[in-house]
């Protein structure tokens, strides 16, 4: 992204709100890519322009890192042209267009990325069409110890390759895609412009080099199929629940050559009936009685993994108070391990013996002149006249 890319408002060209969720400028892109796609447009120069401008503003909103920087250099340059010194700063991050990241990650696009691919094409010849596979995305439920120690995990993909009846052609058996007529295969045109000669993408086959008189009903002339696969692979240790995993190299395969693409594990971490965990800090409530809290006592606790721990309750401790116990927590990448936090929360009795119940009257006739209200409703008191005095 340059300096430059600043200035426009992405928000507005996919006509969403500022606010908008990532679900939600999908979903509007989506719409949009679909009426504005150059397919669907009979290669109206101004339906690919505003079709790239809508791609570029999706590429950039649906990442949330590159938003959020769009964002703070949005409000930081107020959407005009960036001062010289801004430039580097914002040349930080990768500007790659990788439509194939975009469109091949989800199943049921129905090769949307290959065309597109054709149409962004910068340079090369259709013989040796190198391209990097699709990124995939995928879901996994780790057990919370297996979220722990990192685990290996099977899982099925649905990914794009060749359609299987036209062997990725796009013609419908048993025709064959001719060579696109207009750029003779080479898949570019030259325009020329005040003495340049600009190579475009040939629009009569989309740059593709090639054209289909009679397309492949299986995947409507894309050449492209969904199809599935099983790969393996290793969570590490220490995930915690919603988090997204990149696996290099196990997205969709490339094509001619290319490397493949990344997959991207979201994984969710079932919940411990006992513990929860953040980051290498384990957490447990446990219940105590009023007594143990006022008049101190030694409690045991479970630790995950290993033998109950003893903990001492200093005499007048307040209800929810956490305990730190050093080492009983998740083992970190260093070797140490982090603390167990133990939340104390008093257990009030359902159902009293005769001499529980007697006992609690006695406390209750004893602590007869104290009400531990008192200093609250003073100050709500005090509070309300102030405001009355305020009126006029
Ligand atoms: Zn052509
Ligand atoms: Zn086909």
């Amino acid at each position: 992204m340059s300096a430059k890319d600043y200035q426009k408002d992405y928000y507005k060209t996919l006509g969403v709100p500022k606010t908008a969720t990532t679900a939600e400028i999908k979903k509007s892109y989506r719409e949009l890519a679909r009426k504005y796609h150059p397919d669907a447009n009979k290669g109206s120069a101004e339906a690919e322009e505003r079709f790239k401008d809508i791609t570029e503003a999706y590429n950039v909103l649906s990442d949330e890192k590159q938003r959020k920087e769009y964002d703070e250099a949005r409000s930081m340059f107020g959407g005009f042209r960036s001062p010289a010194g801004a430039r580097g700063q914002a040349g930080g991050f990768g500007t790659t267009f990788d439509l194939g990241d975009l469109f091949g990650g989800s199943a049921g696009d129905g090769g949307l990325g290959d065309v597109l691919g054709g149409i962004f094409r910068r340079g090369g010849g259709t013989q040796s069409r190198m391209r990097r596979g699709a990124d995939v995305e995928a879901e996994t439920t780790l057990s919370f110890s297996d979220a722990i120690d990192g685990a290996t995990v099977s899982l099925r993909l649905t990914s794009e390759a060749a359609c299987k009846v036209c062997s990725g052609t796009g013609a419908k058996p048993p025709s064959m895609p001719k060579v696109c007529p207009d750029c003779h295969g080479t898949g570019q045109q030259s325009r020329n412009l005040g003495g340049f000669g600009l190579a475009e993408p040939c629009k009569t086959c989309k740059g593709r080099g090639m054209v289909v008189d009679d397309p492949c009903t299986e995947c409507h002339g894309s050449g492209r199929a969904p199809s599935s696969r099983t790969v393996q692979a290793r969570i590490p240790a220490g995930v915690a629940d919603g988090q997204r995993i990149r696996v290099p190299g196990r997205g969709a395969p490339g094509e001619n050559g290319g490397k493949p693409g990344d997959l991207y594990v979201r994984v969710r971490v079932k919940p411990h009936p006992v513990f929860g965990r953040t980051g290498s800090e384990l957490t447990v409530s446990v219940p105590v009685t009023i007594t143990e809290l006022a008049l101190g006592a030694d409690i045991k606790v479970p630790t995950h993994r290993g033998p109950a721990v003893t903990i001492h309750i200093p005499p007048g401790t307040p209800n929810g108070r956490v305990f730190r116990v050093p080492g009983r927590g998740v083992r970190r990448k260093d070797g140490q391990a982090g603390a167990l936090l133990v939340t104390v929360e008093v257990a009030v009795p359902q159902e009293l013996n005769k001499k529980a119940r007697s006992a609690l009257e006695e406390l209750r006739a004893a602590t007869a002149g104290e009400d531990p209200r008192e200093e609250l409703l003073r100050r709500a008191a005090q509070e309300l006249q102030m405001q009355e005095g305020d009126d006029p």
